[in-house]
């Protein structure tokens, strides 16, 4: 999907959105500059945003010094593009990042101040699925200290578990 040109409003407080053109990357990003400083990502975007290397200067120094409204993050959001109910989705385990996505076309909508959180929590993707993966492991790792306890599952069938998770994921 390409860049879109339309000017959008705000999902999370309704204000027109301002095109903030990333130069390093080559798009345009919606934010609420006017309103509650929120910021729209089409489908594809956010990969090109996500990481700690990829440059968002443009977007510092667009939104330094301002003070954005606060809005309740807990309403559901309404997709600006294509007017499907947004879904709450997490995005990081240990800061608790929560934000709007839209399933239908794929748009994600960040709160102020998200999108820096969760680019400071991981350096880079790679590091970010890596802890959701661990997280999933201890999880299901309880889980089956459990049912050893029960059902005396030996050594042999739960690293014969665990390969079979590996191949799963990756
Ligand atoms: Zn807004
Ligand atoms: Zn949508």
């Amino acid at each position: 999907m390409t860049d879109t040109t339309k000017i959008i409003n705000c999902p999370a407080c309704g204000k027109e959105m301002t095109k903030i053109f990333i130069s390093g990357e080559g798009v345009n990003l919606d934010i609420c500059l006017d309103g509650c400083g929120g910021i729209f990502f089409d489908n594809r975007e956010l990969k090109k945003f996500d990481e700690q290397s990829e440059n968002i200067e443009e977007l510092k120094q667009a939104i330094q010094g301002k003070n954005f409204e606060k809005t309740d993050e807990n309403l559901t959001r309404i997709c600006p593009v294509c007017g499907t109910n947004m879904v709450k989705n997490s995005v990081s385990i240990k800061g608790n990042i929560i934000i709007d996505e839209c399933y239908n076309c794929g748009a994600k909508f960040f709160d102020h101040g998200e999108l820096n959180k969760m680019r400071e929590e991981y350096p880079t993707e790679q590091d970010r699925r890596q802890a959701l993966l661990s997280e999933t492991y201890e999880e299901v790792g309880s889980k089956i200290d459990q049912l050893e306890l029960q059902n005396n599952m030996n050594r042999a069938k739960r690293s014969k578990f665990l390969k079979m998770m590996d191949k799963l994921f990756y």
